[in-house]
């Protein structure tokens, strides 16, 4: 006799289940210009299959819109059609019982109003906008476009200082790269759709510590013409590098005593050995730039006379400064910002923090590098306060558990309040009020607001403030340069209007942002700074790129870096992960599918090899 039994998944439920999972590590991977009115379409089917069916406009309406879109792909709609999609859906929304029926409509509405143009193509000339614009994936998603299936092919064959070779066409800093990218590229890696994303990044920095050899690009007779690049971080640096292999005559200005920017005096040597970011430096440096370390642009020399005495400039500047939390007691002593405590480190100098209890305020990288810094520097007790949660942080999910993991205590949901002071001036506890999670606002983030509780005293020594940087662009904005919350204004070029020869990219122009963003914009700059001088050089490799080998590529996991043992790095500056062995490299790189022959978006016209 039965009444109740133990449930256990039918054979179904495990296949369906199996099936989503493969759908949502499609979509992950789903590549930039697919078609959106298809996509729709599709999404549209996916949610209508969710449907109950009780309630009238979501059993009904879905599958009316979903004709109404076949229509359109069908080139059987026009105008009148488009506007009726959009009415259908927000009435859908409107009406519908569920979030079933009102997500479904949704989708249909947000897609309709952000892809009109698709839909009209499609209706009035029957194809798409998008279609032809693809490329490959990991390519399109690198901001520098590292010819990533042609570099790890290489590596696979055993040809590290090629695909390094390969990858300096692109990008000056494949070292720095490989150990601290925040890698964009694998994000849409299509091995997503088979299992994971290959380790892209990974394969970068196996190749940089086993190429025995560094082969050089071509370099090009000397112009005659002169660039000023301010500030040797990795924008100026690779901007420097392109212009000099161009043969025009650089000179790098920089403030302080060493190259590297925010790589030498942010980035701690636990992630980025300064050993690796020589490597890069001094290989750039080969093709006969000009350094002025110790200059300050804007104090010890102006912009108008550089933009007197050289034909073109490059303003990298970086963002160096500090956000302030704008809360009472922040003038104690002991309240640092992250940017200076990290600075300080690179630059050799390491405060003794031991027995200490430290706080860190933010949730982004720099909060986590200040996080694990403190630890290393003896702190007793750290932790990393956040005014929402874990999820919400802009940190790399792998630096967030490195830094628990390490020892730093991440407190979520708590909004800096104010700052105590003992009788000396100096930080005795931060206040912090509690939060609760909120609405999701337009940037898909869910908001916060104070917590019907009462504040929380969190005693500590010291307070290290990680909410952001802003640029040092006051002594430029005097010499007539403008800029927007701070930040230079400049064109999708990287010319400066009005300024005559002035150019400008990197974190100065975008705010703070990542390595390779800086290089891409780097790249950008020479190419269109080469314009400017009236010439059209190309950077090219002769690197030839292995023949690809049809294969089957059953399921396989993906390779991550190992973290060394915990107990031997906490406690000091040295490298936290150890790079691939051969054989994982090696297993690693026959993940690709190579998508640069097999799949849509495989290069339809040959190889890139110049730019
Ligand atoms: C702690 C920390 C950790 C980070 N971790 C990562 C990471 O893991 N991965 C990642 O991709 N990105 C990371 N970043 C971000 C990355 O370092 C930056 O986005 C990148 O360095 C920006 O490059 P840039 O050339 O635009 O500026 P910068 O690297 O800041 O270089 C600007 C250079 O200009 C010089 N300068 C400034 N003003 C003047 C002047 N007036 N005259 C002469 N020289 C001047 C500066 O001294 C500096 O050398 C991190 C940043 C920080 C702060
Ligand atoms: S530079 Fe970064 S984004 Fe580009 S291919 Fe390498 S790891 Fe990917
Ligand atoms: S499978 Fe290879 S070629 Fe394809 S996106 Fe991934 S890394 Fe790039």
């Amino acid at each position: 006799m039965e009444r109740l039994q133990i449930e256990k998944p039918r054979e179904g439920e495990k296949v369906i289940e199996g099936l989503y999972r493969d759908i949502a590590r499609r979509i992950t991977s789903s590549p930039k210009g697919l078609c959106p009115v298809d996509m729709t379409l599709n999404f549209l089917r996916v949610c209508h299959a969710q449907s109950c069916g009780k309630c009238t406009p979501c059993r009904i309406g879905l599958g009316q819109l979903a004709d109404l879109i076949e229509d359109v792909l069908d080139g059987a709609a026009d105008e009148a059609t488009i506007d009726l999609i959009g009415q259908t859906a927000a009435h859908i929304m409107d009406t519908a019982d569920c979030a079933i029926g009102f997500e479904a409509a949704r989708l249909v509405h947000v897609g309709v109003l952000g892809f009109r143009d698709d839909f009209l193509n499609h209706a009035t000339h029957g194809n798409c906008l998008y279609g032809v614009e693809q490329s490959i994936p990991c390519m399109a998603s690198c901001p520098a476009h590292v010819d990533v299936p042609g570099y790890v092919a290489l590596i696979k064959e055993g040809r590290n200082a090629d695909a390094v070779a390969l990858i300096r066409k692109d990008n000056p800093f494949p070292s720095v790269c490989g150990y601290v990218c925040e890698h964009p590229c694998e994000k849409s890696c299509r091995r997503h759709m088979v299992d994971d994303a290959v380790n892209i990044c990974g394969i970068k920095r196996y190749a940089v510590d086993h190429a025995t050899e560094q082969a050089e690009l071509s370099q090009a007779e000397p112009t005659g013409k002169t660039v000023a690049v301010v500030g040797g971080g990795p924008g100026g640096l690779t901007a420097a590098y392109y212009l000099s292999l161009m043969g025009h005559a650089v000179t790098v200005y920089e403030q302080r005593d060493r190259l590297g920017g925010m790589l030498r005096y942010g980035i701690p040597d636990y992630r980025l050995p300064q050993s690796v970011l020589d490597n890069d430096i001094d290989f750039i440096l080969k093709t006969g730039i000009k350094v002025k370390t110790g200059v300050n642009v804007g104090e010890d020399i102006g912009v108008e006379e550089l933009k007197k005495e050289y034909d073109a400039i490059y303003l990298s500047i970086g963002a160096h400064d500090d956000r302030k939390l704008g809360i009472d007691g922040e003038d104690a002593r002991n309240v640092v910002p992250a940017v200076s405590m990290l600075r300080q480190v690179g630059e050799g100098h390491r405060p003794d923090l031991a027995g200490k209890r430290v706080c860190v305020v933010g949730g982004g990288n720099v909060a986590m590098d200040a996080t694990r810094t403190a630890l290393r520097l003896g702190a007793a007790d750290v932790k990393c306060v956040y005014r929402r949660r874990i999820a919400d942080m802009t940190a790399l999910s792998e630096e967030i558990e490195e830094a628990q993991a390490e020892g730093g205590n991440i407190l979520t949901l708590y909004a800096p309040d104010h700052i105590e002071k003992d009788g000396d001036g100096k930080v005795s506890a931060l206040w912090v009020r509690p939060q609760i999670i909120g609405a999701v606002g337009s940037d898909g983030r869910p908001s916060v607001s104070n917590a019907d509780t009462q504040p929380v005293r969190i005693a500590c020594d010291y307070i290290v403030v990680a909410i952001g940087q802003s640029i040092h662009s006051h002594p430029f904005e005097e010499s007539g340069m403008e800029t927007r919350r701070g930040a230079f204004k400049a064109e999708r070029s990287s010319f400066v209007p009005g300024s005559g020869n002035v150019f400008a990219g990197g974190d100065a122009v975008s705010g703070p942002a990542t390595v390779i963003l800086a290089v891409a914009a780097g790249k950008v700059a020479a190419d269109n700074i080469d314009d400017f001088l009236g010439f059209d050089h190309k950077i090219s490799s002769e690197v030839e790129i292995p023949q690809p080998v049809r294969a089957n590529f059953p399921p396989c996991g993906r390779v991550n870096l190992r973290t060394n043992d915990i107990g031997d790095i906490v406690n000091n500056f040295s490298l936290v992960s150890a790079g691939m062995t051969d054989e994982e490299a090696a297993q690693e790189c026959s993940r690709c599918l190579r998508c640069d022959q097999f799949g849509f978006g495989s290069f339809r016209k040959g190889r890139v090899m110049e730019w």
